[in-house]
């Protein structure tokens, strides 16, 4: 899990370019990316104490920003933006 404002995302950026994965929405928050080795993980993006966080499946360590996060994280911020207005 890592805060999403104050997680450094350029190398977990620049990872997900060279992965190129698939990203798919399972519900509002929650989503699974495809994997390097044909393997999924889930990502999950919620509020935890008023923070914006977000979870990965992988085994990423705790604060640092993984590739299938940063992935899911454009689809993510879009379907909010689009709640927001509807
Ligand atoms: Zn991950």
């Amino acid at each position: 899990m890592f805060k999403l404002e104050t997680t450094e995302l350029d190398r977990a950026i620049q990872n997900a370019k060279a992965l190129h994965p698939k990203v798919r929405m399972i519900r509002f928050g929650e989503y699974q990316v495809s994997g390097s080795k044909g393997n999924n993980y889930i990502v999950k993006c919620y509020r935890f104490f008023g923070e914006k966080v977000v979870e990965c499946t992988c085994r990423t360590k705790d604060g640092v920003a993984c590739k299938h996060s940063v992935s899911a994280l454009p689809l993510h911020l879009h379907v909010a933006a689009t709640r927001l207005v509807a």
